[in-house]
């Protein structure tokens, strides 16, 4: 397995919608073994494809010790809002609160290529829905109001320096840690 560069916001990929997986092949089970490696190093709670640089509709999450691939994934039911504070893997450091479902059940595909359904409520509903918006080329702070938007990017534009050509080099050092406790997705 191979820990993968992270884009961060500015790489025109994170703003791509991705292309459906037809296939499970060996390179995407890899994909799926080395996104699951990349997400643990950064300690993050959900990665999808485009946030390591490629273009397939796959995201891995794992919210309580219960690892989990989507492929596909689609909302078939949605009821509730909840606001709560959320972060990015491909943002670092940058934070807002945003509204979503509070419960959602989801459709997709597994590592498999079987299809299922599966309930979510709390952490593990907003992180699907966080990453199936990655999968289609939007970020949480598109969901910010016009002004924490702008701070928001005005904090980026300060700590985007740290990421030249957009990556995200991860090490496995431990004491590379972050400065903020919450989970990134
Ligand atoms: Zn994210």
């Amino acid at each position: 397995m191979s820990i993968l560069d992270i884009r961060v916001l500015g790489d025109p990929i994170l703003r791509e919608d991705t292309t459906p997986v037809e296939a499970i092949t060996d390179e995407l089970r890899t994909l799926a073994a080395d996104m699951f490696e990349t997400m643990y190093v950064a300690k993050g709670i959900g990665l999808a494809a485009p946030q390591v640089g490629r273009t397939e509709r796959i995201a891995v999450i794992d919210v309580d010790e219960e690892p989990l691939v989507i492929i596909n994934p689609e909302i078939v039911h949605a009821e509730g809002k909840a606001k709560a504070e959320e972060g990015c893997l491909s943002i670092p450091d940058i934070y807002g609160d945003v509204e979503r479902y509070s419960k959602i059940r989801i459709r997709a595909l597994d590592l498999e290529g079987q299809p299922f359904e599966m309930d979510a409520d709390d952490l593990l509903a907003r992180c699907f829905q966080h990453e199936i918006d990655h999968l289609h080329g939007k970020l949480f702070i598109d969901y910010l109001s016009v002004l924490r938007k702008r701070s928001a990017l005005a904090k980026w534009s300060k700590e985007k320096d740290k990421y030249p050509r957009f990556i995200r080099q991860l090490s496995s050092d431990p004491s590379d840690d972050h400065e903020h406790p919450d989970e990134e997705l």
